[in-house]
This record gives C-alpha cells, sequence and structure tokens, in this order.
C-alpha cells in the first residue's frame, strides 16, 4: 500500500459519514420544504373557506333584502356572490383531495338552496311580497344555511387540525434531524480521528524504526538491516537506507582490512629495517648468514628455503644460509632458470618454465640474488606446509627482501674480500706478515694466560736466488706456490701458516710444544726435499728449504723474541750445511733449566 492511499484510506469513514450527513439532512430539509408547502396551502384553504362562507352571508343578506323591500338593487351582493362563488368552489377543489367531500357536500347544499329556497323565493317576491314571506316562514333556507355554516365550520376544523398535525410531524422531524446530526457528526469526528491517529502510529512506527537503525549504524555495528514493512514509500526506503548499510558495512570492512594491512606491512618494513641494521654490523659472511638464519623466518613467514652463493670458480652454488627447517646442499647453477633468465621463477606462475635442471625443482620459488651487475647466488624457498602455495602478498614483498638480502650479502662479501686481502699474500694465499704478527700476539697472550704450549717454525728456501737465475722469476714463482700449497696442507687446525715475505715462510703452532713441533718442520722438509720440480715443460730439479724451530717459554717474554728465536735457528741450519731442521737452543727446556738455575 502506497502512504497516499494510506492517507486517503484514514479519511475514508469522515468521507462516508459526511455524505451520508449531507443526505440525510437533504431529505429532511426536502421533507421539512413539503410540509410548509402543505401547510401554506392548508391556510390558503381555509382563507380561501372564509370566502365561501362571507359568499353565502352575501347571498342570504342579498336575498332577505330583496324579499323584505321588492327592490331589485339589494339583490347585488346576491348576484355578485353566485357569480364568484363557482370559481372560490373550484379553486378550493382543485388538489385538495382531502377536504373534498365535504367541499361537495358544501356545493350541494349550496346549490340546493340555490334552486329550492333563493330562485323560488326571488320568484315569489317578483308575484307577492306575501307569498315570499311564505316560503321564509316555511324555514327551508334557514335549515339549508345552517348545514353549509356546520359544513362549514367542519371543514376549517379539519383543515385546522391537519395543519396543526403537519407541523407537529415537522417539529418532530427537526428533533430527530438535530439528533442524526449530532450522532453522525460525532461518529465521523471520531472515525476521523482514530483514523489519523492509525497512519501516524503506522508513519511513527517506521520512522523510529530508521531512528533506531541509523543510531546503530553510526555506532559502528555492522549489517544493520531495516525490515521492509509498511507503506510502499517506506518499503522503498527500507531498501535505499539497507543498500546504504550494506555499503557502509563494506567500507567499514575494507577500511579495517586496509588498517591491518598497513599494520601488518608496517610491522614487516620495521623488521627488514632492524634485519638491515644487523646486517650492516655483521663482520664477515658467517655472521651475516646466522643473521639470515634468525630474520627469514620472520621476514618470510610460513616459507622455509635455502640462500645459496657462488662459489669462488662460479660452478657451484654452496648453501649459506637455511630457514624453516630446509636442508642446505651444494648445487650447480647450470640448470637454474631463475639464474638464467635473471627474475623470479615461481612454479604457479611459469606456465612456459620446464623442470628446474640443476636444482630439487618442485614446488619451489627461486629468485637471483643481484648486486653492481654480479650474481651473488640464488634463494630457493617454497611453503612450510607441503601442497600449499605461497601468497601472493609475499610474493610481491619478496623482491624487497632479496634487495636487502642481496645488499647486505655484497657488502659481507665486499668486506671480506678487503679482509683476505689486507691479511693474505696475494701470490699464494697464505696470511701475509700483518696477519701472522695479529696471530702471534693473540697466542702468546693466550699462552701466557693458560700456559698452553705454543711454537714457531721459521722456514726459508735454500740458494732460491739461483732458482730464480736459472729458471726465471715465474718459474720461483711456481716454486713458491707448491711450497705454500704443501704447508697448507700439512698446517695443523688452528695453526697459522704464513708468508711474511720473499721466499721465508713460517708456522705458528699454537699447542705445539717444541718437540711436537719439530716433528712438522721434519716433515714439511723430507717432503719438499723429495719433490722433483718442474715449470712450463721444463725440470727445475730438486728444492730444499731450511727451518728453524722456536718454541714459547717463560724466558721469551714476548712475540718478537719467539720470532727472534725460530730466525736464529734458521741461521744456525743455514750455517750448518742447509735442508735441515734447527732447534732454538735457547727455547729448549733444559736450557730453560740452566739459565734459570745460573
Ligand atoms: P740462502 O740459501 O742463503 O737463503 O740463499 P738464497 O739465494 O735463497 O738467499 P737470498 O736472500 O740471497 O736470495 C733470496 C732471493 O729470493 C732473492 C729474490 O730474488 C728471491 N725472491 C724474493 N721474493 C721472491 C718472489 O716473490 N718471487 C721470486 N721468484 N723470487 C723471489
Ligand atoms: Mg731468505
Ligand atoms: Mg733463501
Amino acid at each position: 500500500m502506497t502512504l497516499r492511499r494510506l492517507l486517503l484510506l484514514a479519511q475514508i469513514p469522515f468521507w462516508v459519514l459526511l455524505v451520508g450527513a449531507f443526505v440525510l439532512l437533504s431529505a429532511a430539509l426536502d421533507a421539512r420544504v413539503q410540509a410548509t408547502e402543505r401547510a401554506t396551502r392548508t391556510r390558503t384553504e381555509l382563507a380561501a373557506m372564509g370566502q365561501v362562507m362571507q359568499q353565502v352571508v352575501n347571498l342570504e343578506t342579498g336575498l332577505r333584502g330583496y324579499v323584505i323591500t321588492g327592490e331589485p338593487v339589494f339583490l347585488e351582493p346576491y348576484n355578485v356572490a353566485r357569480a364568484v362563488l363557482p370559481t372560490t368552489l373550484a379553486e378550493l377543489d382543485r388538489g385538495n383531495s382531502a377536504g373534498r367531500p365535504r367541499l361537495n357536500r358544501i356545493r350541494t347544499l349550496i346549490d340546493q338552496w340555490q334552486a329550492g329556497v333563493a330562485l323560488p323565493e326571488i320568484a315569489a317576491r317578483q308575484r307577492s311580497e306575501a307569498a315570499a314571506a311564505a316560503l321564509v316562514k316555511s324555514g327551508q333556507g334557514k335549515k339549508l344555511l345552517d348545514r353549509i355554516r356546520a359544513e362549514v365550520a367542519a371543514y376549517t376544523a379539519e383543515q385546522t387540525e391537519y395543519l396543526n398535525g403537519q407541523e407537529a410531524v415537522a417539529l418532530s422531524q427537526l428533533r430527530r434531524l438535530r439528533l442524526t446530526l449530532y450522532g453522525v457528526g460525532g461518529f465521523a469526528l471520531l472515525a476521523s480521528l482514530l483514523a489519523t491517529l492509525g497512519s501516524a502510529e503506522v508513519l511513527s512506527r517506521s520512522f523510529g524504526r530508521f531512528t533506531v537503525a541509523a543510531r546503530r549504524l553510526t555506532d559502528g555495528e555492522a549489517g544493520v538491516r531495516v525490515t521492509p514493512r509498511g507503506p510502499a514509500e517506506i518499503q522503498a526506503l527500507s531498501g535505499a537506507f539497507n543498500h546504504m548499510s550494506e555499503g557502509l558495512t563494506l567500507a567499514q570492512q575494507q577500511a579495517q582490512t586496509h588498517a591491518e594491512t598497513l599494520a601488518a606491512r608496517n610491522d614487516w618494513m620495521r623488521r627488514l629495517g632492524e634485519f638491515g641494521d644487523w646486517m650492516q654490523a655483521a663482520r664477515s659472511l658467517e655472521e651475516g648468514a646466522r643473521i639470515l638464519e634468525n630474520a627469514l623466518p620472520a621476514l618470510l613467514p610460513g616459507t622455509r628455503g635455502v640462500l645459496l652463493q657462488h662459489n669462488a670458480s662460479r660452478n657451484l652454488l654452496l648453501p649459506l644460509a637455511t630457514w624453516g627447517g630446509e636442508s642446505g646442499a651444494a648445487t650447480s647453477p647450470d640448470g637454474c632458470w631463475a639464474l638464467r633468465r635473471g627474475e623470479m621463477v615461481a612454479p604457479q606462475g611459469e606456465r612456459l618454465a620446464p623442470p628446474c635442471l640443476g636444482g630439487p625443482g618442485g614446488d619451489y620459488t627461486c629468485v637471483p640474488l643481484f648486486s653492481h651487475g654480479e650474481t651473488l647466488g640464488l634463494m630457493r624457498l617454497r611453503p612450510a606446509e607441503a601442497g600449499e602455495k605461497l601468497p601472493a602478498a609475499l610474493l610481491a614483498l619478496l623482491p624487497g627482501i632479496v634487495r636487502q638480502v642481496s645488499l647486505s650479502l655484497a657488502g659481507l662479501r665486499l668486506q671480506d674480500r678487503l679482509l683476505q686481502q689486507s691479511i693474505r699474500d696475494p701470490l699464494t694465499g697464505l696470511f701475509n706478515r700483518r696477519r701472522l704478527e695479529d696471530e702471534l700476539a693473540a697466542q702468546t697472550a693466550h699462552a701466557t694466560a693458560t700456559g698452553s704450549p705454543l711454537s714457531l717454525i721459521a722456514i726459508d728456501v735454500d740458494h732460491f736466488k739461483r732458482l730464480n737465475d736459472t729458471f726465471g722469476h715465474d718459474a720461483g714463482d711456481a716454486a713458491l706456490v707448491r711450497l705454500s700449497a704443501a704447508l697448507r696442507e700439512l698446517a695443523p687446525a688452528g695453526s697459522t701458516p704464513a708468508r711474511p715475505g720473499g721466499e721465508e715462510f713460517s708456522l705458528l703452532l699454537p699447542g705445539y710444544d717444541l718437540t711436537a713441533a719439530t716433528a712438522v718442520a721434519e716433515r714439511l722438509r723430507a717432503e719438499v726435499a723429495a719433490w722433483t720440480l718442474s715449470h712450463a715443460g721444463i725440470t727445475l730439479g730438486q728444492m730444499t728449504v731450511s727451518l728453524g724451530v722456536a718454541g714459547y717459554a717463560p724466558p721469551l717474554s714476548s712475540p718478537a723474541a719467539l720470532v727472534r728465536a725460530a730466525d736464529e735457528a734458521l741461521y744456525a741450519a743455514k750455517r750448518q750445511g742447509r735442508n735441515r731442521v734447527v732447534l732454538s737452543e735457547e727455547t729448549r727446556p733444559e736450557a730453560w733449566l740452566t739459565l734459570t738455575t745460573a
């Protein structure tokens, strides 16, 4: 139902009653007019009847005058009345059905009086006064006139009574009408009031529902709805409101999701920044790898994977860090599509990608690590749970992480390279003099503190100048590289094989006493002496080395003294004919004893 129809319906009782009242009033007025007309007509008839009576009197008066005088002039009122009376009677007769019998009797009586009394008396008078008097005396005329008078009186009484009756009926009708109008009007007012209140209630309830719903919506409640009820316009408004409410709820949810996404992203950015800070503080690739292993589970939640870096000769990818329980193994970079194409390869995204050639393939997403145009390695990751997919949001974050990881790794690699350059001898890859001195300082301090043994072997190639002069500098270099490889091979874990300069080498042996160190020195000497060197297809012949061994002991209170003692033992070996090992006499335990007792 529409609002217009509801309001119209509410007014219908009022209108019905109004029309009813109008019909009633109109009918009552009609009745009243008719009653008034009848009363007027009755009064006119009564007046006419008065005139009839007056003319009857005139008839009798004229007749009597003439009978008494015999003068025709006295007959004038009689003649006038005789001429007028039929017209007056005829007028009375018209339309008066109730009084017609009495009227007819009056007319008959008048006609009887005329024919039986008036005309005979006039004729008799014309003959003689006495004849006329005899007729008068008969009393016939008086009798008829008395009857006429009685009929007229009865007629007048009847008509008067009828008139009064009509007045009374009209009056009671008016009273009834007044009562009816009061009743109908009151009922109409009541009905109209109730209908108006009913409509107002419907509208008020509808708007009330909207007010409540709007308030709930403003308070942030989601999914608020108004039940479409009532007039069509209200139902349409409910539809529009619900549509708006759905829109608002959706917008709220979107804003919420957006805020959560932003918060998560902020959190993630903070973690990435923190990770960058820690990587900046790292001093070596090894430290960087441990930081990566701690940071990647939080930066790439729900994943597991491995970071692989190229080895020096770039023919292998070596695992640097793993996370999420992934195991890392060295793998060939040859079959890696991500490295070949220089971009991320995801299993779900790349329909063209053939199975990974060298790697484990399957559900791995692989991202190459680049920095300054150089490929550093590869990040290979997959969902922590088998059968799942990496979320799109994570894939979107991946390039940012990989950039940060690449940058950090490149920095650490550079740092590492610079460090190696500063502590290693470029020709042989052994530690240089600076690193040897640092190690000497550290190890002598440690030996002093703990009392653990420490030995140093000084090595010098015999007649190296000759080899150089005979076969050239390159051949000399090759011999030095060969010797350094042997030294590195022989050097036990924790020892420091070094090339302090020229054709001189040394080996610092923490935990080795003089005897153990002498054994190591002897092994090296014997191994070198057994070589037959060749370079560029030319046989260089044999090469020997002389070695001096010194033990760090209380009398040697400084690193420099230990070096000096080893050097002196080495010179002694040279002096004694080369290709031999000589122990530093002053560093022998027996010598310390002698020194202490002396
Ligand atoms: P000795 O047995 O007394 O030690 O005799 P030596 O000839 O080995 O001793 P010397 O000190 O006279 O000569 C050392 C030579 O080592 C001189 C130098 O040309 C050579 N030499 C030093 N550094 C290098 C290097 O890096 N490469 C080459 N090829 N030769 C070097
Ligand atoms: Mg020398
Ligand atoms: Mg030499």
